[in-house]
C-alpha cells in the first residue's frame, strides 16, 4: 500500500510579507495592477516549488488569494451585491477590492486584531472569523432571488499556471454547501441552501474546465461538516455531490473537512459519492476508528495528522505507531490537519529565538518536512529516516523535561487553588455602595476604554527605541509627555474616570506577554488575519508567571498628575490565551488559569498602589467559543473562572471593569454575568443599543457602559445622536447603572475626530443628568 504526502493550502503572504507590500503599494496608487499580479504569480510559483522540494506529492493550487479565498469564491460564482455595481462580465480587480475594502477610505481596525467593516461611501462586505481561527473572511451576501454565473476563472488559470511551471497540482475550491452556509441573507431571512440548485451549475463549469485542463483530482473544502448543521444540510450535501460527481464523472473529488470532528455529520460525509475524504485527526483523533470502520473500502482517506493550527513539532514516532498498521491495509494520504494558512511559514528565519524553544517548533515548511518523514517511514520503513526520527524524539523529550517549561511554584499554585480564589469577598449588591461612596461619581459617569490615538510620532518613537536609535530615557520621557498631555486633555473636557492612554503598549497582548515568563516572541512568524493585515501571535511555551509588576509604574505616574480616578488597564487571561499560540502539552484551561494568577498579582499590586478602578479587557472571550454548542459550557466555565481568579483578589471597594468589543451577547449572557465584574463596557453603537434588551431580559446585575459611538469610523457622532442612544439605553437599564463611553479603544483614531467625538460624548452625558 502506498502513502503520499499532501498539503491542503500554503501561506500566501510570502516569507518576507511580499504580498502585503505589493497590495499596499497597489492600493496607494504607487504600483500597477500588473506589478501586483506579477508579485502574486511569483509568490505562487515559489510556494509550489517549495512544497515540491520539501517532499509534498500532492500540491494545492487556487489556495492563493489576493485577499481572501471566500471572496474569491463569491467572485467565482458572481455573487456580487448590487452596491458594487452591475457586474456583467468577469469580476475585475476594482470590484474585488471594493468588496474587500469598500471604496475611498482605507479599512479600519481596532486593537482586537479583527476587522470591522469601515463605513465608506460604498462599504466593504462584512467580515467575520473563519471558524475558530483568527483569519477573517468576507461574508458572501445573497438575495432571495440570487442568481449565479461563472465570473472568475482564477481556479483554472492558477492550475494552468502551475502546470506551465511543470508542477501538477490539486486545485482547491470552497465547496458549495459551506459557501452557502458561510454567507448571509440580504434582506428578510430565507434558507440559503435553497440557492444550491442555482449555484451548482457554476461549480460544474469550473470542475469541467479543470478536468479539461488535465486535473485528475480537485480538493473541495466543506469545513461546515464539523459544525452543528441545520436539518436539511444532509440533503443539500447529497444533492451537491451527487450532481457534481455525475456531471463531471472522470474528475476525482477529495472532500476536505477540518477544524474538528465530523461527529453527527459523519454519516453524511461517508455517504457522499466522492473519491476521497480528508479528516482532521489533530483536533479529533478519536474519529479515525469509526471512519475506518464505516468508510467504503475504495474511499481514499487523507489523514490530517500534523497540526495546521499550531506551531509545535509533531510526535513522529507516536504517529508512526498508529499509522503503520493502517498503512499496511490501505492507501493513505498524509496531510496537515487543515490548510497551513494558519501557521507562520519558516522557522529557520527565527535566528533570535531561544535555541531550546526553537527546537520544539515546526512552522509550515517544517510541517511538510515532518509529513515527508512520516511518508518515507511508512513506505520504506523507519530505518530510512532513523536519524530524523531520533532527533524528533530527542527534541520532544527535552521539551517535556525542560526547566524552561516547568515551574513547580506555578503548577502548585494552580493545583492547590481553592474556590474562594475565584470569588470576590462580597456579592455585587454589597460591593456597590462601598464603591459608590469611595468614587463619588455622578450619574452617567464618563470614561474611555483605554487607548488614545497612537499617532505616527508614537509609533516612530517606539520603532526608534526598538532599533536602539532612541535611548530608553528619551523614549520614557516622550511617553510621559504624551501621557501627561492626554490626561490634561481628559480633565479639560471633564471626563470623570481617566485613562493614561496606553502609549507605552505595542499591542494589548504582546505588551503583557513580553513581561511574563513562559512566553516567546518571533521576528518573522506572521500569520494572515485578514487581507493585508498579519499578526505575530506570542508563543506560550511554558508555565506562566509574572516576575514583577507590569503596569504599576505607569499607573502611578498617571495618577500622580491628576486628582481624578485613573483606571488601571490590563488584558485579561482569556484574551491573552486566545490571541497566542498555546502550548499543546496541557489543557488550554490550565494555561489560562496560570495567566489568570499572573494577572491577579498585577491587579492586587495596582490596588496596593492605590488604584480604585481596574479594567481587565476580555476582547477575545467570545471568539474562543468552541465550534460546537455542546462544547460551549465547559469552555465558558473555565474562561469565566480564569477571569474571576484574575479579578477577585481585591477589596470590595475596588471596582473591577471589563471590556468586550463586540455585541453578540445573547447566547452567552449568563457567562458574562457570571464574570461578576462591577462594570462592563460593550459595543452597542452599531446595533443601536438592541443588545441591551438581552442584558435587561437577563437582569444583568451590575453596571454597563454601552458604547455610545463607533470608534471604528472617523465619523464624529452628534450630541443628539448619543443622547438618543443613552435614552434608549436608560429604558432597558436603570440609569444609575449606566456608564457613558465609546465602544472600544481609540488607538486607531486620529486626534481631531477623537477630540470632537469625546467632547460631544461628555455633553451628551451632562444632558442626561437630572
Ligand atoms: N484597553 C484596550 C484599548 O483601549 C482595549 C482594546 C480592545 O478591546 N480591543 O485599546
Ligand atoms: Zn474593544
Amino acid at each position: 500500500m502506498t502513502v503520499r504526502v499532501a498539503t491542503l493550502g500554503f501561506p500566501r503572504i510570502g516569507t518576507r510579507r511580499e504580498l502585503k507590500t505589493a497590495l499596499e503599494q497597489y492600493w496607494a496608487g504607487n504600483s500597477s495592477a500588473d506589478d501586483l499580479l506579477s508579485t502574486a504569480a511569483s509568490l505562487r510559483a515559489s510556494a509550489w516549488q517549495r512544497q515540491k522540494d520539501l517532499g509534498a506529492e500532492i500540491i494545492p493550487s487556487n489556495d492563493f488569494s489576493l485577499y481572501d479565498h471566500v471572496l474569491d469564491t463569491s467572485a467565482m460564482v458572481g455573487a456580487v451585491p448590487a452596491i458594487y455595481g452591475n457586474v456583467q462580465d468577469k469580476v475585475d480587480l476594482g470590484t474585488y477590492f471594493a468588496m474587500a475594502r469598500g471604496f475611498q477610505t482605507t479599512s479600519e481596525e481596532c486593537g482586537c486584531g479583527h476587522a470591522h467593516g469601515a463605513p465608506q461611501d460604498v462599504p466593504a462586505a462584512e467580515m467575520t472569523k473563519w471558524f475558530d481561527t483568527n483569519y477573517h473572511y468576507l461574508v458572501p451576501q445573497f438575495t432571495a432571488d440570487q442568481t449565479f454565473r461563472l465570473a472568475s476563472t482564477k481556479a483554472v488559470e492558477e492550475y494552468h499556471e502551475a502546470k506551465a511551471l511543470g508542477i501538477e497540482t490539486r486545485p482547491v475550491l470552497l465547496g458549495p454547501v459551506s459557501f452557502l452556509l458561510l454567507g448571509k441573507c440580504d434582506g428578510p431571512a430565507f434558507d440559503r441552501l435553497d440557492l444550491l440548485p442555482a449555484l451548482l451549475p457554476v461549480y460544474e463549469r469550473v470542475l469541467n474546465a479543470l478536468r479539461a485542463e488535465g486535473a485528475d483530482w480537485v480538493q473541495i473544502d466543506e469545513p461546515c461538516l464539523v459544525l452543528d448543521l441545520p436539518g436539511n444540510a444532509g440533503a443539500a450535501f447529497k444533492t451537491a455531490y451527487n450532481t457534481l460527481t455525475t456531471t463531471v464523472p472522470d474528475l476525482k473529488l477529495m472532500l476536505a473537512t477540518y477544524f474538528g470532528a465530523l461527529g453527527d455529520n459523519q454519516g453524511i460525509a461517508l455517504s457522499l459519492p466522492v473519491h476521497g475524504l480528508h479528516v482532521d485527526l489533530v483536533r479529533a483523533p478519536e474519529q479515525l476508528a469509526s471512519i475506518l470502520e464505516k468508510a467504503r473500502p475504495d474511499l481514499l482517506l487523507s489523514l490530517g495528522v500534523v497540526d495546521g493550527r499550531n506551531i509545535w513539532k509533531a510526535d513522529l514516532n507516536a504517529l508512526l505507531d498508529h499509522l503503520e498498521p493502517l498503512a499496511r491495509q490501505r492507501d493513505l494520504i498524509l496531510a496537515p490537519s487543515c490548510s497551513l494558512l494558519h501557521t507562520p511559514i519558516d522557522l529557520e528565519r527565527e535566528t533570535d529565538l531561544d535555541a531550546d524553544v526553537k527546537s520544539w517548533l515546526a512552522f509550515a515548511v517544517q510541517k511538510i518536512e515532518e509529513l515527508h518523514t512520516l511518508g518515507r517511514a511508512l513506505n520504506e520503513g523507519r530505518g530510512a529516516v532513523q536519524a530524523t526520527l531520533a532527533e524528533n524524539a530527542a527534541a520532544l523529550r527535552a521539551r517535556r523535561s525542560s526547566a524552561k517549561i516547568n515551574d513547580p511554584t506555578v503548577q502548585a499554585r494552580s493545583a492547590d487553588r481553592n474556590p474562594a480564589l475565584a470569588q470576590r469577598r462580597s456579592p455585587f449588591p454589597a460591593r456597590r455602595p462601598l464603591q459608590q461612596s469611595k468614587l463619588r461619581l455622578p450619574l452617567y459617569p464618563t470614561t474611555t476604554i483605554g487607548s488614545f490615538p497612537q499617532t505616527p510620532e508614537v509609533r516612530k518613537a517606539r520603532a526608534d527605541h526598538a532599533r536602539g536609535e532612541l535611548s530608553s530615557e528619551a523614549y520614557e520621557a516622550f511617553l510621559r509627555e504624551e501621557t501627561a498631555r492626554t490626561i490634561r486633555w481628559q480633565e479639560e473636557i471633564d471626563l470623570e474616570v481617566l485613562v493614561h492612554g496606553e502609549f507605552e503598549r505595542n499591542d494589548m497582548v504582546q505588551y503583557f506577554g513580553e513581561q511574563l515568563s513562559g512566553f516567546a516572541f518571533t521576528k518573522h512568524a506572521w500569520v494572515q488575519s485578514y487581507g493585508s493585515r498579519y499578526v505575530r501571535p506570542p508563543i506560550i511555551f511554558g508555565d506562566v508567571s509574572r516576575p514583577k509588576a507590569m503596569t504599576v509604574e505607569w499607573w502611578e505616574y498617571a495618577q500622580s498628575i491628576t486628582s481624578r480616578p485613573m483606571k488601571g488597564m490590563l488584558t485579561g487571561p482569556v484574551t491573552i490565551l486566545n490571541w497566542s499560540f498555546v502550548r499543546d502539552d496541557q489543557p488550554r484551561s490550565e494555561t489560562c488559569r496560570q495567566i489568570a494568577f499572573a494577572i491577579r498579582d498585577e491587579v492586587c499590586d495596582l490596588e496596593k498602589a492605590g488604584c480604585g478602578i481596574i479594567q481587565i479587557d476580555e476582547a477575545a472571550l467570545r471568539e474562543g467559543l468552541p465550534l460546537r454548542r455542546a462544547d460551549w459550557q465547559s469552555y465558558l466555565d473555565w474562561a469565566v473562572e480564569s477571569f474571576r481568579i484574575s479579578a477577585s483578589g481585591v477589596q470590595d471597594a475596588t471596582q473591577i471593569h471589563t471590556h468586550m468589543c463586540y455585541s453578540e451577547f445573547n447566547d452567552i449572557i449568563a457567562a458574562i454575568g457570571a464574570m461578576d465584574a462591577d462594570v462592563i463596557s460593550i459595543e452597542t453603537a452599531r446595533s443601536r443599543m438592541e443588545l441591551l434588551d438581552a442584558f435587561a431580559a437577563y437582569r444583568y446585575p451590575a453596571e454597563i457602559g454601552p458604547g455610545v459611538y463607533d470608534i471604528h469610523s472617523p465619523r464624529v457622532p452628534s450630541v443628539e445622536e448619543m443622547v438618543e442612544l443613552l435614552r434608549a439605553a436608560s429604558k432597558a437599564i436603570s440609569p444609575d447603572a449606566l456608564w457613558v463611553n465609546p465602544d472600544c479603544g481609540l488607538k486607531t483614531r486620529k486626534w481631531p475626530e477623537t477630540k470632537a467625538a469625546l467632547i460631544n460624548m461628555v455633553a451628551a452625558a451632562h444632558y442626561m443628568r437630572p
